[in-house]
């Protein structure tokens, strides 16, 4: 634990960018999918090693790498697993790799920061709306009814002298 200086890099297969857990499993792929003859389909070692054989065998030239992706079919190459595979590709595959842990380690740190910055804002403002409510409603409260009115006027009172009396 603890140092990460010279990582191993999974084994990838440079003709086809495809991952492996494991070299010789890498190696077995690139025996079947990219220098097998297809004539008779012997399994060959390299790209040069195919193309050798096709030549003497069966005399084809080969250009290009079987299954491989654009970039990438250079039949003069002569990789077996991850080695001769060129520097600048090891590089930029690097890179890739950085960027891609990069990424996600971003998206981890962005679902944990989320719920930090609202809630503030909410309890203030509400506080002295409530305390003005309040004396409205007893203010009301206090005012006389309309039934209480009429019931006045029916017992013979004017409107001036209930004025008076409420005053
Ligand atoms: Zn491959
Ligand atoms: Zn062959």
């Amino acid at each position: 634990m603890g140092r990460k200086k010279k990582k191993q890099m999974k084994p990838w297969c440079w003709y086809c960018n495809r991952d492996f857990d494991d070299e010789k499993i890498l190696i077995q792929h690139q025996k079947a999918k990219h220098f097998k003859c297809h004539i008779c389909h012997k399994k060959l070692y390299t790209g040069p090693g195919l193309a050798i054989h096709c030549m003497q065998v069966h005399k084809e030239t080969i250009d290009s790498v079987p299954n491989a992706i654009p970039g990438r079919t250079d039949i003069e190459l002569e990789i077996y697993g991850m080695e001769g595979i060129p520097d600048k590709d090891m590089q930029e595959r690097r890179r890739t790799l950085e960027q891609k842990s990069q990424e996600s380690q971003k998206k981890k740190n962005n679902q944990d920061d989320s719920d930090d910055d609202d809630d503030d804002d909410e309890a203030g403002p509400s506080a002295p709306q409530v305390a003005a409510v309040q004396p409205q409603a007893s203010y009301a409260a206090q005012w006389p009814s309309l039934g209480f009115l009429r019931s006045l006027a029916l017992l013979g009172c004017h409107l001036e002298d209930i004025k008076e009396c409420l005053l």
